[in-house]
């Protein structure tokens, strides 16, 4: 199956690491927003200073903002290597702004996997993560969580209608998780 990829699940689910994994061969480029505005914040440019003043507070990126990063990156990117889209898209503007640029560019969504993990996990999951990132402080998780169900659940809508959504349970180890998701994409 050719086309691109997109993952979508909520914060803490594993997208993240799951995404590492099946980008591991060639032939495939991992865009994930989140590490693009985080590499932007740790190089101290505008973009990044922009991005941090909403992800500290747990809330998404401007449409614009993000949609033009992504839109750069999918230019650069040669027509032989498939993209494998994390964290994007997260609203259905987003959604609307990547087929078009999408299909500018001659390619298309093929596929969306959709990670599921219960909330009760989430929050585990997170809390341990804690030290780590500036953005998984409880109040912060708390937002992010109520976020994602309020403008990232009609996205899972939205390419459902169109038949594309697969579901893969993120229980579970890493591995297992990996192998659900390689059966989902083929
Ligand atoms: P997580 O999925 O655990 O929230 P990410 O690294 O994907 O982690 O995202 C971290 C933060 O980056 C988000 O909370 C948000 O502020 C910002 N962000 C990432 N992707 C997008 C996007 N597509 N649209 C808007 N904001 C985004």
């Amino acid at each position: 199956m050719g086309g691109e990829i997109v993952l979508i699940g909520p914060p803490g689910s594993g997208k993240g690491t799951q995404a590492r994994i099946l980008v591991g061969s060639d032939g495939w480029l991992h865009l994930a927003t989140g590490d693009l505005f985080r590499k932007h914040l740790k190089e101290g440019t505008p973009l990044g200073k922009l991005a941090d003043s909403y992800m500290s507070k747990g809330e998404y990126v401007p449409d614009e903002v993000t949609v033009d990063i992504v839109r750069q990156r999918v230019r650069e990117t040669p027509a032989a290597v498939r993209i494998l889209f994390d964290g994007f898209p997260r609203t259905v503007p987003q959604a609307e702004a990547l087929d078009a640029l999408l299909a500018a560019a001659g390619r298309c969504v093929a596929r969306v996997v959709l990670v599921e993990v219960p909330e009760n996990e989430l929050v585990e999951r997170l809390a341990k993560r804690g030290q780590g990132r500036a953005d998984d402080s409880p109040e912060v998780v708390r937002k992010r969580l109520r976020v994602y169900e309020e403008q990232t659940r009609p996205v899972v809508d939205f390419y459902q209608r169109r038949g594309l959504v697969r579901c893969v349970d993120g229980l579970g180890d890493v591995k297992e998780v990996a192998s659900r998701l390689a059966t989902a994409i083929s």
